[in-house]
C-alpha cells in the first residue's frame, strides 16, 4: 500500500531537487558585470567611439583631418622603410655574392 508518508516523502524530495536546481541556475547566471561596454577610442583625441566606426576616429572634423594627414605620412614612412630595407637587402646580397666569389 502506498502510504501517505511515502507520498509526502516524494513531494519533499522533488521540492528539494527543484530548489537545488533553481539555486544552481541562479548561481550560474550570476557573472561579473563590468560597467563599460566594449568600445574603442579615437586615435586622435582618444574620445570613446563606437566599436564599428572605421577608421577609428570620432566625428570631429579636426580629428578626421589629422587622421588623413597621419595616414599620408604613415604611407610615406612605410614606403621609405620598405625602400630602405630593399637597399639594405640588396647591399647585403651584393656583399654575400662578392664574399662568395672573392
Ligand atoms: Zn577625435
Amino acid at each position: 500500500m502506498a502510504s501517505r508518508k511515502d507520498t509526502i516523502l516524494k513531494a519533499a524530495k522533488r521540492t528539494a531537487k527543484q530548489a537545488h536546481a533553481a539555486a544552481s541556475k541562479r548561481g550560474g547566471k550570476s557573472r561579473m558585470r563590468v560597467g563599460v561596454e566594449p568600445h574603442r577610442h579615437c586615435s586622435v583625441c582618444w574620445k570613446p567611439i563606437s566599436l564599428d566606426s572605421d577608421p577609428s576616429i570620432c566625428d570631429d572634423e579636426s580629428c578626421q583631418k589629422m587622421f588623413e594627414r597621419r595616414e599620408k605620412s604613415r604611407k610615406r614612412f612605410s614606403f621609405l622603410m620598405y625602400f630602405g630595407i630593399a637597399i639594405f637587402v640588396g647591399l647585403l646580397a651584393v656583399q654575400i655574392f662578392m664574399g662568395a666569389s672573392g
